[in-house]
């Protein structure tokens, strides 16, 4: 449930929406648009009628949310959630391109990587120091060691990291070296993770399970938006479908059916959505057509000998091309891929 304020409603007339929901046992959330303050209520909504606010003053409308996410729901947050992340703002007119590696390997294959895609135009860097392996005998990362070499790539070029966190228990360590927080597309219902992240306050990027639906995906968004994480980043990254020849299926739908529910970020990852190098480039550009805020892309500079997803990894002037490709395409859809400083 939604209480929409007046234009001219005053701080006491909102705090008094505030003890009201509280006197119910409800929690309250409150978005401040441009023009507007709303207050979002969430709880045991059942015994709650529009009655109990409708007449308080300063209160314009009580709108009842349809949707079982409420936080993550547009009807909740018309406006389209926009935070900055290293310069760029994600989530508003710019398209923000996260690239690197599966996998931190070594100092010297990151450290080349990062400053590679730098140079090509990315804004933030990936690399999994802790790894979701299918097969308990791949390798399964480098752990803290790959993160503090991360760490040491953003020293070095500024661009902040992304990694992936697989249990509640490593968020304090994850957090004292990453920038943005990666829940991967196989832990996107593991409810204590989302508690833990969704705790951290650190912004997210919350992969689609292989089989989720859209509106699972929002609702585990919905567990880190309950914590008042407003910094949560939704990614389609292929789903499973009956066709083999490519790795998982593209549900490029899922862009403008996302846009239409939820005010988050919406971004596609191109590398694990085909599986294959070669399909990379074009999905990605299918992608920023279709309305993404943003990508995150695999990038290696020797793709034959990385240790994991070589075959879906683009050489660092591949993704050089695909950044000026994706640039056309923004400024054709009326986005920017900033360039940076
Ligand atoms: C990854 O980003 O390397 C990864 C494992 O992604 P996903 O969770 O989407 O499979
Ligand atoms: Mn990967």
């Amino acid at each position: 449930m939604l209480v929409v304020m007046n234009t001219d409603a005053a701080q006491a007339d909102i705090s008094a929406v505030i003890e009201r929901a509280e006197s119910l046992g409800l929690t309250t959330h409150l978005v401040r648009g441009a023009e507007r303050t709303a207050i979002g209520l969430t709880g045991d909504l059942q015994p709650v009628m529009q009655d109990h606010f409708i007449q308080l003053a300063g209160v314009q409308d009580v709108v009842p949310i349809s949707k079982p996410y409420k936080l993550a729901s547009r009807e909740f947050h018309p406006q389209d959630t926009v935070f900055d992340l290293g310069g760029v703002g994600v989530g508003g007119d710019e398209i923000l391109i996260i690239a690197g590696p599966c996998s931190v390997e070594s100092r010297t294959q990151l450290l080349e990587t990062a400053e590679a895609v730098r140079e090509a135009g990315a804004h933030a860097l990936r690399g999994g120091a802790f790894k979701p392996r299918t097969s308990p005998y791949s390798f399964q990362g480098m752990g803290e060691e790959g993160l503090q070499i991360l760490a040491e790539a953003r020293e070095r070029t500024g661009m902040p990291v992304v990694t992936e966190v697989m249990e509640p228990d490593k968020v304090p360590l994850i957090t004292r070296y990453a920038d943005v927080l990666q829940i991967g597309a196989r832990n996107m219902q593991n409810f204590p993770l989302l508690h833990a992240v969704g705790e951290c306050q650190f912004p997210v990027l919350l992969k689609r399970g292989i089989s989720a639906t859209v509106d699972e995906l929002l609702m585990a968004a919905e567990y880190l938006l309950s914590h008042g994480n407003r910094r949560v980043i939704v990614c389609e990254r292929g789903i499973r479908s009956y066709e083999t020849s490519t790795r998982n299926t593209t549900d490029i739908n899922a862009i403008p059916v996302m846009r239409g529910r939820t005010h988050l970020p919406i971004f596609l990852d191109p590398s694990h959505a085909t599986g294959h190098w070669e399909y990379v480039v074009p999905i990605a550009r299918a992608a920023v057509a279709a309305g993404a805020d943003g990508l995150i892309v695999e990038v290696h500079p020797r793709p034959a000998e990385a240790l994991s997803d070589g075959g879906q990894s683009l050489k660092p002037e591949r993704f050089a091309e695909l950044v000026r490709q994706v640039r056309a395409i923004a400024e054709a859809v009326g986005r920017r891929v900033p360039e940076i400083g």
